[in-house]
């Protein structure tokens, strides 16, 4: 059983309201009555109406003035109105300034036929509009609900993102995190045509380390190493990542070869400083670190590799020399087409 429908009548004369209750009566609907225009303003108040009949011809206010007052009330305003009229000449007016649909009227004396199916159609409308309001809240609670879980969604993804950038071990960003940032440098700098440097290093004699420490003080002081090297470089766009077991390697985009000269020399003093014992190193008695250096404007025709494998070299040659030491490498790209040749 649905809930009853509001619907109120007003008409100025007592028996003409009786006869419309006795009409339309219907455990489906709650008749309210009202004798004048102030009065129907009065209930329309305190009232959900789904339907107001509203006689034409009443003293003091008539229906035309009702409606033009409940048409003014943003409240009132699309309660559906049908007016009863015992004049055919009024109902031009009626239609005026109102939405059709949303008015209609019916002629005195009153034809029960057609008050019923009049009546009947507004009510379905009105109960379609409750019906579609209620799925407009539902779908609202929905979208609200959507929003929250991809909310939820988009900040797992930015764990999960930062997770699969980030070196397990270290907690400094992985290589997958290097190989994107190298490519997307080397655009920016090919744009700004401005020097990329990098810097690969390498622990020396690692392997001793692990020999005679163990593999959880050789984890350990790859963790300290991370730090450090992270925590000494200080512009926004440079970045160091764990790029093999034991080996790093620094971007640093807008940096010259010289100024990547110093900050290799600043990682060999840092690391050296932390003063890791490392008693089996032909080195020294601590651990130390060998360097590469390379750097290069991006142009086109070549690529990040190049760079990579400029890098390479020097730490290769700084091993070859007895380590604990950095060696700038040419960048020469070989994959380098000059247009000049
Ligand atoms: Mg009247």
């Amino acid at each position: 059983m649905t809930t009853p429908l509001d619907i109120l009548i007003v008409d100025d004369r007592p028996e003409n309201l009786l006869t419309l209750e006795h009409l339309l009566e219907n455990p489906e609907l709650n008749i309210v009555r009202a004798g004048s225009g102030q009065e129907a303003l009065a209930r329309l108040l305190d009232h959900d109406f789904a339907l107001v009949l509203l006689d034409v011809q009443m003293p003091d206010m008539d229906g035309f003035e009702t409606a033009e007052l409940m048409r003014g009330n943003k409240r009132t305003r699309h309660i559906p109105i049908i007016f009863v009229t015992a004049s055919h000449t009024e109902h031009q007016h009626i239609f005026r300034g109102y939405d059709s649909g949303a008015v209609d009227y019916l002629f005195k004396p009153l034809d029960p036929q057609m008050l019923y199916c009049k009546v009947r159609i507004f009510l379905e409308i009105h109960r379609q509009r409750q019906a579609l309001q209620c799925k407009t809240r539902e779908l609202d609670a929905r979208i609200a609900e959507l929003n929250l879980l991809q909310a939820e969604l988009e900040e797992k993804n930015r764990q999960l993102q930062l997770l699969s950038s980030l070196d397990g071990l270290t907690g400094i960003p992985n290589r997958r995190q290097f190989d994107e940032m190298l490519s997307l440098e080397w655009s920016r700098m090919a744009r700004e045509k401005t020097p990329l440097s990098l810097i690969i290093l390498d622990v020396d004699h690692f392997k001793l380390f692990n020999d005679r420490y163990g593999h959880l003080a050789g984890d350990s002081c790859l963790r300290r190493v991370a730090l450090a090297l992270a925590t000494m470089l200080r512009r926004p766009a440079d970045m160091v990542a764990r790029y093999g077991g034991e080996e790093f390697a620094a971007i640093l985009p807008g940096t010259s070869l010289e100024g990547a000269q110093v900050v290799a020399e600043s990682m060999r003093q840092t690391v050296t400083e932390l003063a890791i014992e490392h008693l089996d190193s032909p080195v020294r008695g601590v651990l130390t670190v060998s360097l590469g250096v390379s750097s290069v404007i991006p142009i086109p025709g070549c690529i990040p590799a190049d760079l990579i494998q400029a890098a390479d070299q020097g730490l290769y040659q700084a091993k070859q020399e007895g380590r604990d030491r950095w060696v700038r490498a040419d960048c020469v790209p070989l994959s380098c087409r000059s247009p000049w040749k």
